[in-house]
């Protein structure tokens, strides 16, 4: 018999739920103030059912907070060509203020080149380019990637050290990965970066104070990649036999760990918020200063 989690459970529901009232707030004022309000749009083209689900919490969200959002959803047959021209014309849409195109894409698109063509002031994941020079740079107009920088929120609401810590992020995508250690370095932690090229993972995991898995492979990092006391961030979203898990095997891996975040409610609900916020930050700096 397994013993209960001795970790300290990070919670995304609650954390994201505490931003998402004062954006609220935010918001409110805003309109009280007569002016336009923020608006994100979130672009799906095709059926993936994963990706469907994803959007309509972003789009529900966005409502629930008193922001201006719109759904544009494309069957899996559009063109290149027409989803540039949707971005385009969003792009010169004034009262657009954050473009989101959902990811995956169908194979037949260049996700780069629909990445490049959104305006990099509306680019609300911070893929474009510029924005991951930006960020690069350590640059305060970056908007940061939703996930790592909604990880770097709940990281930073339970108070966890970084400065000086050991970081392994495992995955180097664009979207989570790269851009997750970035953020950790900006925090002054030690980095590294792990991928399905790395020998002997486990070794190098049980290395870092904190761990963050990006991989999409299920229950990966077990007790045993685990560090005792370190903060397991797990960013993994995978279906097995019907069911949500993450890339980390919460039930050994949170026994070693001081914190960890669950999968469901840790790192998706602040990918969501991080999406409001940076759609608010973008309106922000859009409007001319008093
Ligand atoms: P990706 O497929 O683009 O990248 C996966 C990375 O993992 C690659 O860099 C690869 O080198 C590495 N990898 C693959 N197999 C490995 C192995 N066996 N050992 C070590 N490294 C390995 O994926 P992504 O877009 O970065 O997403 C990663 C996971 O995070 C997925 O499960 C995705 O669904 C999830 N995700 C969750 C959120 C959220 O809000 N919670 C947001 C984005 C992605």
């Amino acid at each position: 018999m397994t013993s209960p989690a001795t970790a300290c459970i990070l919670d995304g529901k609650l954390t994201s739920q505490n931003l998402l009232d004062s954006l609220s707030l935010e918001l409110a004022q805003i309109k009280a103030q007569g002016a336009p309000l923020p608006k994100l749009v979130v672009v799906l083209v095709g059926d993936d059912p994963a990706s469907q689900v994803y959007v309509g919490k972003k789009a529900k969200t966005a409502q629930k907070i008193g922001m201006l959002s719109e759904l544009l959803t494309y069957p899996a047959d559009t063109t290149q060509a027409e989803l540039l021209a949707v971005i385009a014309r969003l792009n010169q849409d004034a009262s657009v203020h954050g473009i989101l195109v959902q990811l995956p894409l169908p194979k037949h698109i260049d996700t780069l080149s629909v990445i490049r063509a959104i305006d990099p002031k509306k680019d609300v994941d911070g893929l474009h380019p510029l924005n991951m020079g930006l960020l690069m740079t350590g640059d305060p107009s970056a908007c940061k990637p939703c996930t790592p920088a909604g990880v770097m929120t709940l990281l930073k609401a339970y108070n966890v050290p970084l400065a000086g810590q050991n970081a392994v992020v495992l995955g180097r995508s664009n979207i989570v990965g790269k851009p997750m250690g970035m953020l950790l370095l900006q925090e002054n932690a030690t980095v590294t970066y792990c991928h399905s090229k790395t020998a002997d993972l486990a070794a190098v995991c049980r290395e870092a104070d904190i761990l963050v898995a990006a991989v999409g492979v299920p229950n990966l990092v077990t007790a045993d990649f685990v560090k005792p006391g370190a903060a397991i961030i797990d960013v993994g979203i995978n279906r097995l036999d019907g069911k949500l898990v993450g890339d980390v095997d919460f039930t050994s891996a949170s026994q070693k760990a001081g914190f960890i975040t669950p999968v469901p409610g840790g790192v998706g609900p602040m990918t969501i918020v991080t999406l409001m916020a940076n759609t608010l930050f973008l309106y922000r700096q859009g409007q001319p200063t008093a």
